[in-house]
């Protein structure tokens, strides 16, 4: 997306986590009409990468953001077979759908085994 900086109707920092890992750094990203241009640690975190900053993966994170080949829409696998260089079929589908499927399989496993199955709790 482009923007001439005399069109502004919006700039402003948002409050965050960077998820590049599981490590969940606070993080701050600044919007200006509607688009992340910058991303910085919050020094007043309690996680950081670096002094409550981001580490580089963190920093570059906003990449992901702007990347034009950045996924957007769930990708089903059509393929059944499965291997090394087996083109895996990928069919882009709608939310609800990716939902559905994911709950059926997950009602599915709860079904079969139970004790097995794994959902963090956060208190
Ligand atoms: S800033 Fe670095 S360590 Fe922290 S969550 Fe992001 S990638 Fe992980």
């Amino acid at each position: 997306m482009t923007y001439k900086t005399d069109e502004i109707w919006e700039d402003k920092w948002v409050n965050t986590t960077c998820g590049v890992c599981y490590c969940g750094c606070g993080a701050k990203v600044r919007v200006v009409n509607g688009v992340p241009v910058k991303i910085e640690g919050i020094k007043e975190s309690t996680m950081g990468g670096n002094n409550a900053g981001l580490c580089g993966k963190g920093a570059a994170g906003l990449m992901y953001y702007h990347d034009p080949n950045r996924i957007k829409k769930p990708l089903l696998r059509t393929n059944p077979e499965k291997g090394i260089g087996v083109d895996p079929k990928w069919k882009e589908i709608e939310w609800d759908e990716a939902l559905d499927i994911i709950a059926t399989k997950m009602k599915k496993s709860w079904k079969m085994t139970p004790t097995k199955f794994f959902l963090p709790i956060r208190p």
